[in-house]
């Protein structure tokens, strides 16, 4: 039984209390007990001397002594007189006279010779005993003395026994009175050891209810200290202990969320292992870069949860050898390329913090490194070939080719085209290079598409013309104006239309056309489409010609003047307004060249 310590207090003392009222009233009654007894033995024996007195007298000389109706008479009143029964016995133990009895059934009573008063009277001279008389019925005091026979006859005993219903009655009544006062004493003792123990164990429980609280994580519960004994000492420190833990937790709980947050906030991927290789933080960058959840692979060991050959081997060096370690992994599928930094916290046993790992995504950074190697590798490839035919033809002019101005002409025009073809190629560097860095900026002001489309067509259409080409203009009459900026706008058409006319065989259709966009994953937007009947673009080509220098034909490209970098400028432009740009096969031959633009969209950085 789960019981409070008030109740337990209570209980206790209640059964002590209740011990203590037994044994005192037990003791009580038996010591009165005693003390009445000794007084009737007392009374007993006096009247017993008493009526030995009177009787001696008045007994008969006969031997052995007969039953007369006169001693009967005689006894009868000596026993009214000193209100006890009076019996006379015969050495034999015969009844001569008994008060108690009548003269009729005198021969009926029991022979009295093994009664113990009247065996200790036959022996001593006086004999004593208290029983349940076969007489009477009721509880008696015996007293039996030897009464010398006159003339030296045969003694006769006489017997006088005191009922002790009195007694019993008054120490009954005694009893009755004692259970009454301690009952009362008692009744009391439980309403006082009641309020003194709810007195006494208020603080406690008030303490226990604390302490729970405490467990529970709740520290702003404030015991109230009214004593200075030891209760009011353990509230105190109970109070102070709470406030301290208050402190720390906050303490630990707002240095905890600071570093969650750090560990949340950062770019870096995070992990803490222990000595055994098991993970005991991460953080949600780790959990984006490796597709894993926190909760699932928290307590796991990493290299079980995480079987990268690489990634298991640093783990395996960091924690047999306890030295710092870098490496570099490519994650399986994606590609994705991570600098790991392992360093060594210092932690010895289980789940303490062993190893941190801290993971870099630098796939980007590979990616645009690798851009920048093409790209220097490319440039330095376009300009070399100009620079190498013009080198060539200077150096053949100079070996005697001077000479003939024929020849010279040619050389030196040659050397003219090449120069030309050199400065195109750095002036279209220079212009994507001005568009990517941002110094660019595009400009936001509404104008008519329409217009932009005229204005281009008429631009391009001496060289369409040289070729037979027939230049389509289809322009929705309804179309929205366009926010951005028209000359770059016409930069793109007219790149677009240049290729058209460029990779388009002689006598080709070439078609423009705009309407509003179906697709409204941009918003309202308008398709400017530029497709031509040309030799077209091969489908795995597709996604690659907006990247510079990338040529379907290099030879091709560059004896047709192009320098490669004509989509890659028209992509970045068409991005700067927050546009796609994007290449399909056109039907039934050619390319098609859309470039979507939204109409009313805030332009993005370029
Ligand atoms: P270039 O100066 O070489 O034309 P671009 O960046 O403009 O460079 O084009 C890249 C490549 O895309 C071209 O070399 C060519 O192979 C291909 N290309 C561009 N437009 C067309 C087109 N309309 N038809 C076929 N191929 C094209």
């Amino acid at each position: 039984m789960n019981l409070s310590i008030r109740w337990k207090v209570t209980i206790a003392a209640l059964l002590a209390l209740l011990c203590g009222f037994g044994i005192a009233g037990f003791l009580a009654a038996r010591s009165l007990e005693q003390q009445e007894l000794a007084q009737s033995n007392l009374i007993l024996d006096i009247r017993t001397g008493l009526v030995a007195h009177a009787l001696g007298p008045a007994l008969p000389d006969a031997e052995p002594l007969p039953r007369t109706a006169r001693l009967q008479e005689q006894v009868k009143e000596l026993a009214a007189r000193s209100m006890t029964r009076v019996t006379l016995v015969a050495p034999d133990g015969h009844v001569i006279a008994d008060s108690a009895v009548s003269d009729r059934d005198l021969d009926a009573v029991e022979n009295h010779g093994a009664r113990p008063e009247i065996r200790q009277a036959v022996q001593t001279g006086t004999g004593t005993d208290m029983r349940i008389s076969h007489t009477t019925g009721e509880r008696t005091l015996y007293r039996a003395l030897k009464l010398r026979a006159p003339n030296d006859g045969h003694p006769v005993y006489l017997r006088l026994g005191l009922p002790m219903v009195t007694l019993d009655q008054e120490l009954e009544t005694l009893k009755r009175n004692l259970a009454m006062a301690f009952g009362s004493a008692f009744l009391m003792a439980v309403g006082l050891s009641v309020w003194l123990t709810r007195r006494l164990t208020r603080p406690l429980s008030e303490m226990a209810h604390a302490a729970r609280q405490l467990a529970a994580g709740n520290y702003t519960n404030h015991l109230d200290v009214e004593s200075g004994d030891e209760v009011g000492l353990l509230a105190d420190s109970l109070n102070r202990m709470s406030e301290q833990l208050r402190i720390k937790i906050e303490e630990l709980t707002e240095d905890r969320s600071q570093l969650m947050a750090m560990l949340t906030s950062m770019v870096e991927g995070v992990m803490v292992l222990d000595c055994r290789g098991r993970v005991l933080q991460l953080n949600p960058a780790l959990e984006r870069m490796f597709g894993i959840r926190r909760d699932e692979i928290r307590g796991e060991i990493i290299t079980t949860v995480l079987p990268h050959v690489q990634l298991t081997g640093l783990i395996k060096t960091i924690l047999e050898n306890r030295v710092k370690q870098e490496a570099e992994i490519v994650l399986t599928p994606g590609n994705r390329c991570l600098h790991i930094e392992a360093s060594v916290a210092g932690c010895e046993r289980e789940n303490e913090a062993c190893a941190i790992l801290v993971f870099h995504d630098i796939t980007e950074l590979r990616r645009l490194e690798k851009i920048r190697k093409d790209f220097v590798a490319n440039v330095s490839h376009e300009l070399r070939t100009p620079l190498t035919s013009i080198k060539g033809y200077v150096e053949a002019l100079l070996d005697g080719g001077k000479d003939d101005p024929e020849t010279t002409t040619k050389f030196l025009s040659i050397i003219l085209r090449q120069s030309d073809r050199l400065n195109l190629i750095l002036e279209d560097l220079l212009e994507l290079s001005k568009i990517e860095s941002g110094s660019v900026m595009l400009k936001e002001e509404p104008f008519d598409l329409h217009s932009v489309i005229e204005r281009t067509l008429s631009m391009i259409k001496p060289l369409a013309d040289k070729k037979g080409h027939q230049l389509v203009s289809n322009v929705d009459p309804q179309l929205p104006p366009i926010v951005g900026d028209e000359g770059r706008l016409v930069q793109v058409l007219t790149n677009l239309l240049d290729n058209a006319v460029k990779y388009t065989p002689e006598r080709g259709i070439i078609t423009v056309s705009a309407t509003p966009a179906a697709d409204r994953s941009l918003g309202p937007a308008v398709d400017l489409v530029v497709s031509d009947t040309g030799m077209g673009i091969p489908e795995t080509d597709r996604p690659r010609v907006f990247e510079r220098f990338y040529r379907v034909d290099k030879a091709r490209s560059r004896e047709l003047g192009g320098t490669g970098l004509g989509l890659a400028i028209v992509r970045h432009i068409v991005e700067g307004h927050g546009g796609q740009v994007w290449v399909e096969a056109n039907q039934p031959q050619g390319s098609r060249f859309v470039v979507r633009l939204p109409t009313r969209r805030a332009r993005q950085a370029s």
